[in-house]
């Protein structure tokens, strides 16, 4: 049975994922609930399950308003979500309700210590990873209380999924990353072509997402420190040096990623 993949921007910068067949939805990460309940009831949708990546408020603040219409359950793993009907241990696997789709609940910690993400390997033209605040398109998530290792342990195994996997995120701040990757590597090829693409599209007003992951590994400064790219550290390491950070020595993945997640928040 073919589904559709649907993006509901939201709020500032949210957005809300939404997928559907003939007859029922599945929604991820709902911040408000008006937007989800306008589009069911335009396409003539049951809603069936809501999947949850983590407890902030921006990301679970439409459950309850959609509660009423909920035919299946609201899945997540955290003790942080008083509303969850299936609270999961991540890594785990599940069908969504009314369906036969597998969907592939992976724990990845770093923005908070309990996020997870929904992998799709199989209802769609390509994979998709419905990754909340986990990746976002040139950037990561803020680091509230995960920690850089946990980060850096999370996208190692994400970089392992299929190239051609969709990178669902929940927020659309790709220009703002875009803007200190270059700041970083302002002569990076794939980076300006990139930047190019997304002020076009931003421009007229359509998000900037999904990425894919073929394209971030490309990009992301996170995955570059991951990869250690030596263009990329000694980049990172003269940036650092004139943001007035001494004694900068990049020895490992995680160094670099530290030091990248740090001078952001200084951004
Ligand atoms: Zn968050």
């Amino acid at each position: 049975m073919p589904y559709t993949l649907n993006i509901l921007p939201c709020r500032t910068d949210n957005y809300i994922w939404l997928f559907h067949n003939t007859r029922h939805a599945w929604v991820i990460d709902p911040s408000l609930a008006a937007p989800v309940l306008d589009y069911i009831s335009q396409q003539g949708l049951i809603l069936a399950d809501i999947l949850i990546t983590h407890h902030h408020h921006d990301h679970v603040g439409g459950i309850a308003d959609l509660l009423p219409h909920l035919t299946g359950r609201v899945i997540g793993s955290s003790q942080r979500i008083p509303s969850l009907t299936e609270n999961l241990t991540a890594p785990t696997e599940l069908t969504l309700s009314f369906s036969d789709v597998r969907v592939q609940m992976l724990a990845t910690h770093g923005h908070t210590y309990d996020h997870v993400s929904y992998f799709v390997p199989n209802a769609f033209e390509h994979p998709i990873l419905f990754c909340g605040d986990t990746i976002f398109s040139a950037g990561c998530g803020r680091i509230f209380d995960g920690d850089n290792a946990q980060y850096v342990e999370t996208y190692t195994r994400l970089m392992q999924l299929p190239e051609d996997t969709l990178i669902a995120c929940a927020h659309e701040y790709t220009e703002a990353n875009l803007e200190y990757a270059l700041a970083i590597d302002s002569s990076h090829a794939d980076t300006r072509t990139y930047n190019n693409e997304v002020k076009y599209a931003r421009a007229r007003g359509e998000p900037s997402l999904p990425s894919t992951l073929a394209r971030e590994k490309l990009i992301n400064p996170y995955m570059r420190c991951l990869t250690m790219e030596a263009a990329w550290v000694d980049a990172l390491t003269e940036f650092a040096l004139r943001r007035g950070e001494v004694d900068v020595c990049i020895r490992s993945p995680l160094d670099a990623f530290t030091l990248c997640r740090k001078l952001k928040n200084q951004f």
